[in-house]
């Protein structure tokens, strides 16, 4: 495996020779590993109700935002169903932090809803929670969980996530959420203001010793309504990781030579800065995912993370139609069935399968 120093050689490397070989290593092990498939997972947002105050994050508690919403378990359904139609093996249900608006017995019977109607696989997105709620859920169905630690930084960990105990409590939910039997996914942001090349090195390694099915990365993004996106825009710090297209498709490639059996999403945070081919570029360079938001567009454009991502909102079904015949352009093909992470499946046991 790639040691810190190699990491960082090919992370600041800027001449071709060096980075048409990472490309090259990047993608011939994703062919290998992981095939030709790419697996599309359908994000649905369904809250942006959120306690927390993440100073990136342009649905945190202190921004105040036109209209906060839970959606209907009926709507979710709904678009289970759209997912389902698409052909899309697995849903991702994200919200923000709010254990209050998104109390535990609620997300359970929506699982037990979901399993009524659907064997498709279930990916949580919902941050940190008790892990009686992470048991409940597992027990109800889910299969999986994407918890990012954002930076392994702790110094930095600590002020973009104000109020938070740290990351050691990330990694602990991590550590809870792989103990229960789910697929684990993580992941970071790249070019927080703050973050230096070994930062990013060392999170790269991370990556491998935490054991992670799914590794979701992706630019910064400045969200001018929050405390992080003002000071990012106010003063650009010189000597850091820049929050770039080149930068991404980097630690994309590194990541697949790492954890050469991870689902790897090219992100939608990727394709926001490059519109026209950034999930092409990413998919060239290790990554085997692509989460299209099936969120319906009145809750999307209340879910604005960080600015532009809305300006992708074309209907589901249009989105799907232009994805898929990108995908296939690329000479790859579209994914059937959950796409459960090959990794996971050598060391646990069956009750891991999509059910
Ligand atoms: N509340 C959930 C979901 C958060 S949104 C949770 O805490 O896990 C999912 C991811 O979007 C975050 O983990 C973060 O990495 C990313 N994100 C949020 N704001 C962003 C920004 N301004 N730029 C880029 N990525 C961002």
């Amino acid at each position: 495996m790639l040691n810190l120093d190699e990491i960082l050689r090919y992370l600041r490397a800027t001449d071709e020779e060096t980075l048409s070989e990472l490309w090259a290593r990047a993608d011939t092990v994703r062919r290998e590993c992981v095939g030709d498939a790419v697996h599309l997972r359908g994000l649905i947002e369904i809250s942006n109700f959120c306690q927390a105050n993440c100073a990136y994050c342009g649905i945190r508690a202190g921004n105040p935002l036109p209209v906060r919403y839970r959606m209907e378990i009926s709507e979710i359904l709904q678009q289970v169903k759209l997912a389902e139609k698409l052909g899309y093996g697995t849903v991702v249900l994200q919200a923000g932090e709010s254990p209050g608006r998104l109390p535990a017995a609620w997300v359970t019977e929506l699982l037990c809803a979901i399993r009524e109607i659907s064997s498709q696989a279930v990916t949580l997105s919902l941050g940190e929670r008790p892990e009686k709620d992470y048991a409940a859920w597992r027990d109800a169905g889910a299969n999986r969980y994407l918890l990012r630690f954002e930076t392994g930084n702790a110094e930095l960990f600590a002020k973009i996530h104000p109020g938070h105990p740290g990351l050691e409590t990330r990694l602990l939910a991590l550590k809870m959420l792989r103990s229960l039997g789910y697929e684990l996914g993580s992941g970071i942001m790249i070019g927080i203001p703050g973050e230096s090349w070994e930062d990013l090195a060392a999170d790269i390694l991370r990556f491998h010793s935490l054991n992670l099915d799914m590794i979701g990365v992706g630019p910064f993004l400045p969200h001018a309504q929050t405390p992080l996106g003002k000071q990012f825009i106010e003063k650009m710090v010189a000597s850091q990781v820049p929050n770039d297209e080149m930068t991404t498709l980097k630690v994309i490639a590194l990541t697949r030579l790492v954890r050469p059996y991870a689902n790897i999403p090219s992100t939608t945070a990727l394709a926001t800065i490059n519109m026209s081919g950034g999930y092409e570029l990413g998919l060239s360079r290790g990554a085997n995912i692509i989460m299209p938001n099936v969120t319906p567009a009145k809750y999307r454009e209340l879910y604005e993370i960080y600015p532009a991502k809305t300006r992708t909102a074309d209907a589901a079904e249009i989105f799907d139609q232009n994805l898929k015949k990108r995908i296939l352009a690329l000479g790859r093909k579209i994914g059937t069935g959950a796409g459960n992470s090959v990794n996971f499946s050598c060391y646990t046991d069956s009750k891991s399968d999509a059910r």
